[in-house]
């Protein structure tokens, strides 16, 4: 397979078109058997109720080259489970796993020529989303849906090396005790753009949200989970009904546990607490693991002992330990790497 001809090391992350993607629709009922198309454009009705209710859900996920040659994807099943989750939410027709995993194999393979090479830094970034099509004027959910894949190469996240992240406590909410945080809707977004781009005018990386109730536990930022580290080497991530599970964070949590021998707890985080921790990191499929140097909580500064220069040594295991997987030179548990 000849590679398309692209700067893989100096690649951003930003859209850029790939020949093919998959699309399957839901009418009268059922889900069509759906196929690639080369066609990236999708002509709705003005009134369609993505357009109007916000009525979509998507996923995030990668395909990489592994050291051994192979083009994979990491832990497809989960991705297609936490899908079928926010369909429901949002009374959307679910698209089955199975069929998503087939459908997200099926892109990658088509666009075997953009996935970036091993060692480049680089990956395939896949998107799978699904969106209510038909018009929709009083408010119910649409009875017609569309079902995508399409897939972007993107750059290495960490160009230049690892630059841990200054992030302040926000005052805005996140996501609602009994609404929306846990699934991955686009609407979790569209209520977050105006809070990080105020952290931005601030200075801030990211905007570590509270809990909505009591605004004294830890949750996540707008689109990944936090891991900490304690001053005697255990890792600990916030429990909380409104965080979205991240499948980078249950993995490394696992990896914790069984590479690592560390003791690893999900349990609530109280923002009290932040000054006691040794490491910060978040975590999503993007970065694996994006060290945190600094939060600041209304002028008062929190520095985890990291530092602003490199990862904190636990943080780095864990994710030299997950990469690794991901990349074929460490052992992986069953089904966690699946070929394309
Ligand atoms: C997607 C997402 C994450 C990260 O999840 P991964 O499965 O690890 O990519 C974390 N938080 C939010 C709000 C997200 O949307």
């Amino acid at each position: 397979m000849e590679k398309k001809n692209i700067d893989w090391a100096n690649l951003g992350f930003s859209y850029i078109q790939t020949d093919f993607r998959f699309v399957a629709n839901y009418k009268n009922g059922a889900w069509d058997e759906g196929a690639l198309t080369e066609d990236a454009n999708v002509v709705i009705n003005e009134c369609a109720c993505v357009l109007q209710y916000a009525q979509t859900v998507f996923e995030g996920m990668k395909a990489y080259t592994t050291a051994d040659g192979r083009i994979v994807t990491f832990r497809p099943d989960l991705n297609g489970e936490r899908m079928e989750q926010s369909a429901k939410r949002l009374e959307m027709p679910v698209f089955p796993k199975d069929k998503f995993v087939e459908a997200v194999l099926k892109t990658i393979r088509a666009n075997e020529a953009y996935v970036p090479p091993y060692g480049s830094g680089a990956t395939l970034y896949v998107r799978p989303f699904l969106f209510g099509s038909n018009s929709v004027i009083g408010v119910k959910p649409a009875e017609e849906y569309q079902f995508r894949v399409f897939t972007t190469p993107v750059g290495p996240y960490f160009k230049g090396g690892v630059k841990p992240l200054t992030i302040r406590v926000s005052d805005f909410d996140r996501a609602a005790p009994r609404g929306t945080g846990h699934i991955k809707a686009g609407l979790n977004y569209a209520m977050s753009l105006y809070a990080i781009m105020d952290a931005h005018k601030q200075g801030y990386d990211e905007n570590m949200y509270l809990d909505a109730s009591t605004r004294t536990k830890v949750e996540e930022t707008g689109g990944a989970n936090f891991l900490f580290v304690t001053k005697d080497g255990k890792v600990v991530t916030p429990k909380s009904d409104s965080i979205l599970p991240s499948i980078t964070r249950r993995s490394l949590m696992q990896v914790a546990r069984e590479y690592l021998g560390l003791e690893a707890e999900e349990r609530e985080v109280y923002a009290d607490e932040l000054k006691d921790f040794a490491e910060c990191g978040l975590c999503g499929t993007a970065a694996v693991i994006s060290p945190v140097g600094k939060v600041v909580n209304h002028g008062n500064e929190i520095c985890f002992p990291s530092g602003m220069n490199q990862m904190g040594p636990v943080t780095q295991k864990l994710y030299d330990t997950l990469t690794g997987i991901q990349m074929g030179t460490i052992k992986a548990p069953e089904g966690w790497v699946v070929e394309v």
